[in-house]
């Protein structure tokens, strides 16, 4: 490809609508360019770049056994009203109607189109397993739209789901699938890490997160350095510490008035007490029914994990009304002495000595609580949001924190949605069993945006070899001089023929201008051609993420070139 003619419009100054590293560099290279609020039109280069994720992803999706198909983008409302899940969905689903009034969507993921299909088609064990995928845009209307392809509205996912005779077959696909995983990303140039995760409202109960570590991700991880445990805050384990029984003796229950002190923080400061002497206690609705939650006062409630506690469907906070009729005062002076509705409790609440708590009383605090004494707890369980510095679930040491891109996910589904729409086969007994079914998916843009914001410096992006939109950039620094254009157009053609992605820069502009853009776009290689190196035979390459120049004979340039390809991904 001539330079001159390929259709990368680059940029010098930085876009406005841009805030994260790797949408900036995605606009300013030419890689990408907006339509409407979290839609984009990839243009050649970035469309090179999405293809070849794609394609590492189709091998190794291929590799272990899946086959890939293409189901339709819009799909009808009766199917997603089989699996309860046309309402549940809510604001997220593009919504549409035919001309007759028939209801659509526009597919932000797609199991029950796919358990529709193969309830229809697949009759007996034999058949089984079956490993399906596409590669496809999904559409989501989110909330927030945000960072370029990261938070996007339409969005390439690749969606593998699998259909397995038992809880043994759907166990080979899931660490088929995670393993897969592994070596896409490797694969792609980028680490990303499995992370235990929350399997949230699309069901299963198994389910890791892919995550790519960087500051610019929406996710929280927690990780341990010495036994490799890795979650998502949603769900990462808090452990009941067994700490020896607090020292120290109980002291009297004591009310103290707290005139318009109702924050921990306030708290705190008006009875100068530290926030884990406190025992903060919420109201809940659990499907309507009043409960209180409590965790200690330097600790935030995790309501994934309450919920999934108190096996309800709706839970919310309970309205300022409720809080009144219920602790008898404002909200702010809630506490667990006298409070008559169930009480769950975070385990760390069990080793508080002498806690501060809400009197149940407008502008008033009781101090010196003690459990059992004063209140009774109708259960403990790890209720509480895990922070930076808590134990290890696994191992006892100190987690880490740190922010993560969400890449890719895999999930056992289990029989969720085969039950709900009736999609069974034959077992080898006769007995008419639901399927047994995983699904997987990977974000193709999000990958792309998560390898720059790993790979970049001041000067532009850095690919790995292997998703480059193209291998080579050759640059003369002057056009004008024959000398340099003819060994230029004749190393463009070797290239070529060796099977080389190359570019020539044949561009009548300044070589810093091209310079620029070569490392903008993040050419792996460039080889540059000037007057005196080529007097004396030689020209110069330059490795892009190194910055390394190697002057070299012509003669052995592509041979050289070869090697970088070849040495591999990480280069
Ligand atoms: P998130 O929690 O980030 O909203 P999700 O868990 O809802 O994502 P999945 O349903 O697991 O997403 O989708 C599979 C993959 O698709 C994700 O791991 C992510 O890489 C990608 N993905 C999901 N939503 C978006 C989006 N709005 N824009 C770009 N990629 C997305
Ligand atoms: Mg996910």
């Amino acid at each position: 490809m001539l330079m001159s003619q390929l259709y990368a419009p680059t940029l010098r100054e930085t876009p406005s609508e841009a805030e994260l590293v790797s949408h900036q560099l995605m606009l300013r290279a030419g890689l990408m360019r907006r339509s409407a609020s979290g839609m984009y039109t990839f243009l050649p280069l970035g469309l090179r770049v999405i293809r070849k994720v794609e394609q590492i992803i189709r091998e190794e999706m291929n590799a272990i056994m899946g086959q890939e198909v293409l189901m339709p983008i819009v799909q009808p409302a009766e199917i997603w009203q089989e699996s309860g899940r046309w309402d549940e969905y809510g604001d997220e689903m593009f919504r549409l109607k035919d001309r007759n009034g028939r209801q659509f969507c526009l597919g932000p993921t797609h199991e029950e189109l796919i358990t529709a299909l193969v309830r229809s088609e697949v009759r007996s064990y034999r058949q089984l397993p079956l490993r399906l995928y596409q590669i496809q845009n999904k559409y989501r209307d989110e909330i927030r739209p945000r960072f370029g392809l990261m938070r996007g509205r339409e969005f390439i996912m690749k969606d593998m789901y699998s259909f397995d005779k038992d809880e043994e077959g759907l166990d080979a696909s899931y660490w088929a699938a995670y393993h897969a995983y592994e070596r896409i990303f490797k694969r792609c140039g980028v680490e990303a890490r499995p992370v235990e995760a929350d399997s949230g409202a699309i069901g299963g109960d198994v389910t890791h997160e892919f995550m790519v570590l960087a500051e610019a991700g929406e996710d929280s991880v927690l990780h341990c350095l010495k036994c490799g445990y890795a979650a998502n805050v949603e769900r990462a384990e808090g452990v009941d510490r067994k700490l020896p029984a607090p020292n120290g003796e109980k002291q009297p229950l004591q009310e103290v008035a707290t005139p318009q002190v109702s924050t921990i923080a306030q708290v705190c400061a008006f009875l100068n007490k530290e926030p884990q002497d406190c025992i903060k206690t919420l109201i809940y609705l659990a499907d309507g029914r009043p409960v209180a939650a409590l965790v200690r006062g330097d600790h935030n409630l995790n309501e994934i994990k309450l919920r999934k506690f108190l096996n309800c469907d709706v839970l919310e906070l309970a309205d300022e009304d409720t809080i009144v009729r219920i602790t008898g005062a404002p909200v702010g002076f809630a506490g667990p002495v006298g409070l008559d509705v169930p009480l769950y409790a975070d385990y760390a609440v069990k080793y508080i000595l002498n806690a501060v708590v809400g009197a149940n009383k407008q502008d008033a605090h009781l101090i010196n609580a003690n459990l059992d004494r004063d209140f009774q707890v109708t259960e403990f369980a790890d209720l509480r949001e895990v922070q930076p510095g808590d134990p290890c679930p696994r191992c006892g040491d100190a987690l880490e924190g740190a922010r993560g891109i969400e890449v890719g996910q895999v999930f056992k589904l289990g029989t969720k949605y085969s039950k709900a729409m009736g999609a069974t086969f034959l077992q080898e007994n006769g007995v008419e069993t639901p399927f047994v079914m995983g699904c997987y998916g990977i974000g193709v843009g999000r990958t792309v945006a998560a390898v720059i914001e790993k790979n970049h410096d001041a000067d532009g992006i850095i690919w790995p070899i292997s998703i480059a939109p193209y291998h080579v950039i050759i640059v003369p620094v002057s056009v004008k001089d024959p000398a340099q254009t003819e060994a230029a157009y004749k190393l463009y053609q070797e290239l070529q023929a060796a099977g080389i992605e190359v570019v020539l820069d044949d561009r009548d502009e300044r070589p810093g201008v091209k310079f620029k853009d070569a490392d903008l776009i993040g050419f792996p290689i460039r080889v540059t051609i000037g007057p005196k190196s080529l007097e004396k035979g030689e020209m110069e390459l330059v490795i892009r993420r190194t910055k390394e120049v190697r002057s070299l004979p012509v003669g052995s340039i592509l041979a050289a070139i070869r090697e970088i390809l070849e040495g591999g991904e990480q280069e």
